[in-house]
This record gives structure tokens, sequence and C-alpha cells, in this order.
């Protein structure tokens, strides 16, 4: 098959409960990526940024089949900064798998499989990172796509509110809203997006509901 010879760095493949986004508390391998081109302030993968292994699209195919899923989910780091994960992704649609991508938002998406369920975060200002986002890339985005803002405080509400409402996003695709750990209570939030009557989302990572204490593999 083309393309699976090509190769990505690869830090770890596992299986756990989707954490993140509408699929929330499903069974979904995580493939993730080595290699990052921001540097967000609150990062909870450094680890991702630097390292991993070289494998083949083969090889990531054959140890993601070890495992009994429907979804696989391509993360990192930041996936797309590695040639090969375009032609990654289209394997595992290939293969059937439901396959969703988390991006940074900051690197094109135009050569991304159309079947892919497109995660994007779109960096506020607390993260250090809110200039890198390509706007054209929400473009990109069709029905079933989703977008995340990851908040620290009010600024960052205030900012992904006006994002949402400038370019139209509630109405057409699912906008989670995420409090960083630590920094803005998820309560808070809450109380911000009822008060507003938001048509979003609040995401508590599950992951690190059910594995506080583990930053890895989950
Ligand atoms: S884009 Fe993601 S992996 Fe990269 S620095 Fe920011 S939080 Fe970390």
């Amino acid at each position: 098959m083309t393309g699976m010879s090509e190769t990505v760095r690869v830090i770890e493949i596992f299986r756990s409960l989707q954490g993140e986004g509408t699929r929330t508390g499903w069974p979904c391998v995580l493939v993730r990526l080595a290699g990052c081109n921001l540097r967000c302030r609150w990062c909870d993968t450094p680890y991702a940024r630097d390292g991993g292994e070289e494998r083949t699209i083969a090889q990531v195919l054959a140890e993601v089949a070890r495992h009994a899923t429907a979804m696989v989910e391509v993360t990192g780091g930041e996936p797309l900064v590695q040639p090969g994960a375009p032609a990654l992704l289209r394997a595992l649609c290939d293969a059937g798998y439901e396959t969703l991508l988390e991006t940074n938002g900051s690197v094109d998406l135009a050569d991304v499989d159309a079947r892919v369920v497109k995660i994007m975060d779109v960096k506020c200002p607390s993260s250090g990172a809110s200039a890198s986002t390509r706007w054209e890339n929400l473009a990109r985005l069709t029905a079933g796509d989703e977008v995340k803002f990851v908040l620290a405080g009010r600024e960052d509400y205030e900012y992904a509110r006006r994002v949402c409402a400038e370019r139209g996003l509630c109405a057409r695709l699912a906008v989670t809203f995420s409090p960083v750990a630590g920094e803005l209570d998820p309560a808070q939030l809450a109380e911000w997006i009822l008060a507003d009557g938001l048509r979003v989302r609040l995401g508590l990572q599950l992951h690190k509901i059910l594995w506080p204490d583990k930053d890895r593999g989950v």
C-alpha cells in the first residue's frame, strides 16, 4: 500500500479512554507522535516535544491492531510537524478506524484526509502561542470536526468567546472550553458559560480525573 514505508517518530502508543471532546469516555488507541513547533506555557506533554522512535506506518498500524479498538487518535506534541503524519492518518482511515487528529492549529490542515475528525486547538493568550493560529485552518473544518480552547483565566475566556462569535464557530462545529488544571476553577468556567448562554461544552480532561498521578500512557 502506498505510504506504508514512510516513517513517523513515535513517543508512545497505548489504549485508554478518550479524555477530551465529544468522544470523551470511549475506548481509544492513542498514537502520540514526537515533536512540537510551539512551547505553550502550561503544556502537559513536554516529554512529547523531543525524542521518540522512528517507525514505519506499517509498524504503527501493526501495533494499533494489537489493541482491540475502533477509534484511533493521532496526537502529540504536534503531529503535523512530521511529514509522514498525513500518510499515517490516511492509512488509519483506509484500515477502517474512526480516526481523530489532535492539532494545535498552527500547521496547515490542507494535506489531512477528509475522513479524519480534526480536533483543533485555538491557542489563547495565556498559552503564549496565540499568535501562531492559522485562521485559514478553521475554514477547513467541517461538521463533525471540533475546536478546543484551553483557558487559564478570564482573559482567555473573553478571547475564546470573541473568536467563537466573530467566526460563527458554535453554529457549525462542536466547541469545547477546557480549564487549565490548577489555574481556572472548572465551576467558575461553568458559571461564565451559563451566564453568557454560550453554546459550548465544558471539557474536563477525563484521563486526569481518572489517573491524576500518571502523566504518560493515559
Ligand atoms: S501545542 Fe501542545 S504539545 Fe505543543 S507545546 Fe503546546 S500544549 Fe505542548
